[in-house]
């Protein structure tokens, strides 16, 4: 059975604002603003699989 992280603290969603589509989290945690959704919903994942993984460096947001 493959591990899988605990992601009940990170339950992500995206929220679209004008042409733009941005990913927020439920900790607090928001993306930045992309013009794709698919973009947004990258960013989200890539958080969510972070932040269950444990604390690591914070790569710079563009
Ligand atoms: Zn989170």
């Amino acid at each position: 059975m493959a591990r899988v992280p605990d992601r009940a603290l990170h339950a992500t969603s995206t929220t679209e604002r004008g042409s733009f589509c941005t990913a927020r989290c439920a900790c607090g945690w928001r993306g930045p603003a992309r013009r794709a959704r698919s973009q947004a919903r990258t960013d989200a994942e890539r958080h969510a699989s972070e932040a269950g993984d444990g604390p690591r460096p914070e790569h710079p947001v563009e």
